[in-house]
């Protein structure tokens, strides 16, 4: 007899609630509990598809403690499933941790297909997807010129996540690690109503933006260097 999974890792959609899965909302009314990196957002998607559940918070600042007595309820028959604010968890969010102690106590752990912001802007860019690499955030201070340095040399896909005030800064270091001439597009908004994908050279890219509020959630993608 197959052993029975008890944490589902639960995608929730980047934007339009229309992207959960059938099969997402089952595991939410099936499982025993639900952690949550915020509740307040998690108890609201979950009003909006009027299921009931117990939930958790479980998010980077109580990660490290909670998973000792989440894995302690597993071992006496708890199911669970983890969800973050948006997207899939352990995907630059909390989620990793938990994961490794489960598979550590020989817990089944199974993962649901679902929404992610990093796939659909690859898609998106047109640029080479047969071969990519997801550098998520890049490190704000310690490590970023390293980071940069090495990534300069890079022939695969780079994507990269980024926050709206931090997007010029981010494209300047780009442009001037990688060439202005280094073919890349910023996706903005994706699934949501005023989603848009700049494509172009990142001196381009640059330049639509100038004087421009930049708001929303951002995603990256940069060609490899030929
Ligand atoms: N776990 C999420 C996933 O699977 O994509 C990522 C969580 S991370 C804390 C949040 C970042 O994801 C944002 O800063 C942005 O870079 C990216 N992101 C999330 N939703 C997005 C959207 N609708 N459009 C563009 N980028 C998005």
């Amino acid at each position: 007899m197959s052993q029975q999974t008890q944490l589902f890792i639960v995608p929730t959609p980047i934007g339009n609630l229309e992207d959960i899965t059938l099969r997402a909302l089952r595991v939410f009314r099936e499982v025993d509990y639900i952690l949550a990196e915020d509740t307040r957002t998690t108890g609201n998607l979950l009003k909006h598809y009027e299921i009931e559940k117990k939930i958790f918070p479980h998010h980077q600042f109580n990660e490290h403690r909670a998973i000792e007595n989440v894995v302690e309820r597993m071992k006496t028959g708890a199911v669970f499933a983890l969800v973050s604010d948006a997207g899939t968890p352990s995907i630059s969010d909390p989620g990793f941790l938990l994961v490794r102690a489960c598979i550590r106590e020989g817990i089944r752990v199974e993962c649901l297909p679902g929404p992610t912001a990093f796939v659909p802007a690859l898609v998106n860019s047109g640029i080479a997807n047969d071969h990519f690499i997801f550098e998520g955030f890049l490190p704000h201070k310690k490590g970023r010129n390293t980071r940069l340095t090495s990534l300069a040399c890079e022939e695969k896909t780079m994507i990269f996540y980024e926050s709206p005030h931090r997007l010029i800064k981010t494209l300047n270091q780009l442009a001037e690690y990688f060439g202005e001439d280094r073919y890349a597009c910023v996706s903005r908004e994706l699934t949501k109503v005023f989603e848009e994908n700049i494509r172009g050279t990142l001196r381009e890219i640059i330049d639509s933006f100038e004087n421009k509020m930049v708001k929303g959630e951002i995603v990256i993608v940069v060609a490899g260097k030929k």
